[in-house]
């Protein structure tokens, strides 16, 4: 039904009964022309046999008539003088038109009212009576041709034997009627019964003596009332409307034919006219219904194109409600959508689910540094990684900022979810290049499984969450499974909290000290201050675990202040037992970097310990130094202006650009143990560490490794000029008497304790 309405069916439907209504009428309309002007003909034709009939019966009767009164005339004298008696009294038809001839039983002539020079061509045959009829046929010219009507003179016994003739022109039977009437194919004619047309005029052309068959040409003919009817004339193969009937009375037919062709002549042209008419009407309703057609198939286009638009606006706006704008990935409220989708599929066929929760690692600190159109592009970069690193099944979802969660349908196995694990940690931490900069970023996981780590979409994720936050405290770049243990775990931080709050006063923080050798020399030349929490129950607490919430609500400054006083305590009191001048190292965190009070802090904790200031070395991040570059480079100069040293703690991990490095005070570079981790698998980080280490070089800055474990790190560090190592290939980091105990060791003999 729709495709009957569609413009370009309708109007061809349309097009197409219009043709036919014009045709039908049109057809309808020639067959009436046509069979009105075929009645008309062969009524014509009927009325004119009648007229000619009329008129040849009474140009007979006359003949004979005249023929009586000859004979009847006759007497004693001689013939020729009863002949030019009765023309003298006016009783003979015109001598012009008609001769009038005695002759004997032999057929001589005897007397004529044309004169006797006559020759002898009227020989009726004899024994015959009642009028008869001859044609005296001249070969040469029809118009020479005579009919010769005969009556014998010895009928009813009374005169001699011998004929009365009349002769006329044959012509003169077809010459009354107008021609426009017989038009040229017309035909009059007198057939005699002997089989021959006594006369036949057809148009202006006369004929005498042709054969035809007589009984033929009469069969069928009809009445007088009757309409003539179609028949090919014999003789010259036109069809007619033709009326050949017998006169009753003589032994003569008259044929009466109009000409088929002329007389439906003015029907036929009328009949071409109404074609000619149907062919213009016909065309004019064609381009009509094409243009139509075509301006409706236009709007129809137009009305199209404007739903498609909508429906694209349509899609356009759903996509942009379910998909991220930045990555084109799917966004929360899709993802959660397709969780539930797939949590009901997975219970349904009882099919496994597993939920990974990635947080990239030190993101903020590249949208800080860097700028958000980088961290942008960051992002969109990660996020094809990762829609590389998984299968076409799996379903990778961008929850907001640097949240990523990746849902993998029909996996449980450790196996495989860690295999999918590695490859995504793999492909996220290869270095990437951004404003023509080499970064690395590495990514945490959280990994949640259905059904054990939860049976709806809400605690799937958080549960991820919850194991993604474990992978950060596992050191980042790295995925870990949620447990039961976790979630105790993350209840417990919150206990933290409050507690952390108390941990100065009831005296729980204590430092933790770690050598720091020289390559060169082979000895100890410093010591870095680590922070410990003992807790009373928990037991000991690492930094990481209790850092960022003292930065999130600002105890890191009471607590740094701490640890600052501490640790130059410590250093004097080595000194005062006997060790040789070590410096010390304290890592100062972002808020404290940035807190007003720092630089009193340091000068008050110098003074009170009296330590020298030289002795001292604050550690402070990248980020910390690109969140606000003018105050960090007037800060550092404040700390330097009190002769207080400088190091950057975590190269490499932090996307600083090396030229940044310069607008720095520094003294020395602390390259991230994670490069020492894996220097010797893995080329990517030994590069990176020697570039470190020229740079370090070349301005003029100590470096340092930090995280050496073995004997290789200290040979492969010692062969690229490594200004100093720092990690548990030494000792890890102890408590203050421990540490001495250690760092004796790296003395040895020289000692001095
Ligand atoms: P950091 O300053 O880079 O300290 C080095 C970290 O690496 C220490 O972790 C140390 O235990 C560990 N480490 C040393 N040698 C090795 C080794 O050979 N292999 C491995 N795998 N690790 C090694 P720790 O003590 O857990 O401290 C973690 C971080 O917490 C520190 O990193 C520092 O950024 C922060 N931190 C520690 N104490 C303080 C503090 O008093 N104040 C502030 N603001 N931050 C602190
Ligand atoms: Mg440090
Ligand atoms: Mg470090």
């Amino acid at each position: 039904m729709h495709r009957l309405v569609e413009p370009g069916t309708l109007f061809m439907g349309l097009a197409l009964l219009a043709l036919a209504a014009i045709w039908l009428v049109t057809w309808n309309l020639a067959a009436r022309e046509q069979s009105a002007a075929d009645r008309r003909a062969a009524v014509l034709a009927a009325d004119m046999a009648g007229t000619y009939e009329a008129q040849v019966v009474r140009a007979l009767r006359e003949i004979d008539t005249t023929l009586k009164l000859v004979r009847y005339s006759l007497d004693e004298r001689p013939p020729q003088v009863v002949l030019d008696e009765l023309s003298q009294q006016d009783m003979l038809p015109p001598a012009l038109l008609f001769e009038v001839r005695l002759s004997d039983a032999e057929g001589n002539v005897i007397a004529s009212t044309h004169g006797p020079s006559h020759t002898n061509d009227t020989t009726p045959v004899a024994g015959q009576e009642g009028l008869r009829v001859e044609l005296h046929h001249q070969a040469t010219s029809a118009q020479d041709s005579r009919l010769a009507f005969h009556r014998s003179l010895s009928e009813n016994g009374q005169q001699a034997p011998g004929w009365v003739s009349v002769l006329v022109s044959a012509e003169y039977f077809v010459s009354g009627y107008e021609p426009d009437t017989l038009e040229k194919q017309g035909v009059l004619a007198l057939a005699g019964e002997e089989g021959i047309f006594l006369v036949r005029r057809t148009g202006e052309t006369v004929h005498t003596g042709e054969q035809i068959d007589y009984a033929h040409l009469l069969e069928g003919n009809s009445g007088l009332e009757q309409p003539a009817r179609v028949s090919i004339s014999e003789w010259d193969g036109v069809p007619r409307y033709l009326v050949a009937r017998p006169l009753f009375e003589f032994p003569i037919a008259i044929v009466v034919g109009l000409s088929q062709n002329e007389q439906m002549a003015a029907a036929a042209e009328l009949r071409h006219t109404y074609y000619w008419r149907a062919m213009l009407v016909s065309c004019v309703a064609l381009a009509v219904l094409t243009l139509l057609g075509r301006l409706s198939w236009k709007l129809r286009r137009a009305q199209t194109k404007v739903l498609e638009e909508r429906l694209d606006h349509a899609r356009r706006a759903e996509y942009l409600a379910f998909h991220d704008n930045l990555t084109g990935l799917p966004n929360r409220a899709y993802f959660s959508r397709l969780l539930t989708k797939g949590m009901q599929h997975a219970r349904r066929y009882d099919k496994p689910l597993t939920l990974l929760f990635l947080d990239l690692d030190r993101f903020k600190a590249i949208n800080d540094s860097l700028g958000h159109d980088t961290g942008d592009e960051l992002l969109r970069e990660v996020s094809q990684r990762l829609g590389r690193a998984v299968r076409e099944s799996d379903t990778v979802a961008r929850l907001g900022g640097d949240e990523f969660v990746i849902l993998l349908p029909e996996i449980t196995e450790p196996n495989q979810i860690n295999q999918v694990a590695d490859k995504i940690l793999a492909s996220v931490s290869t270095p990437f290049t951004l404003v023509g900069q080499e970064f690395r970023i590495t990514v945490s996981i959280g990994i949640a499984r259905y059904p054990a780590d939860g049976e709806d979409e809400q605690t799937l994720i958080k549960h991820a969450d919850v194991a993604m936050y474990h992978a950060k405290e596992e050191g980042k770049n790295n995925a870990q499974y949620y447990s039961e243990q976790l979630k105790t775990d993350s209840l417990e931080r919150l206990a933290l909290e409050s507690s952390l709050r108390k941990a100065l006063e009831r005296q729980e923080l204590l430092l933790y000290y770690q050598s720091k050798l020289d390559m060169a020399s082979g000895r100890v030349i410093g010591m870095e201050a680590l922070l410990r929490w003992q807790h009373p129950e928990l037991g000991p607490i690492l930094p990481k675990q209790f850092i960022p919430l003292a930065e999130e609500n600002g105890l890191i400054v009471p607590i740094g202040r701490w640890v600052i006083y501490t640790a130059c305590r410590q250093n004097v009191a080595w000194q005062k037992a006997g060790f040789p001048a070590l410096s010390m190292a304290v890592n100062l965190s972002a808020r404290q970097f940035l807190d007003d009070g720092l630089l009193r802090d340091i000068k008050g904790a110098l003074q009170a310990s009296g330590m020298a200031p030289e002795l001292l070395e604050v550690e402070i991040t990248e980020s910390m130094m690109m969140q606000d570059m003018p105050k960090a480079v007037r800060v550092l100069q404040e700390l330097r202006g009190i002769g207080v040293r400088i190091a950057i703690d975590d190269f490499g991990t932090g996307y600083s650009s090396l030229s940044k490095l310069q607008a720095f005070p520094l003294d020395t570079i602390k390259i991230d143990g994670s490069f020492i981790h894996d220097l010797l698998d893995n080329a990517g980080d030994r590069s990176l560490t020697e570039a470190i280490i020229d740079l370090g070089k070349n301005l003029g800055l100590t470096v340092v490794a930090e995280g050496v474990e073995s004997a290789a790190h200290v040979e492969y560090l010692r062969r690229h000029a490594c200004d100093q190592i720092q990690g548990f290939y030494m000792h890890e980091p102890q408590p203050a008497e421990e540490a001495a105990l250690s760092m004796k060791k790296w003395f040895g003999s020289e000692s001095t304790s």
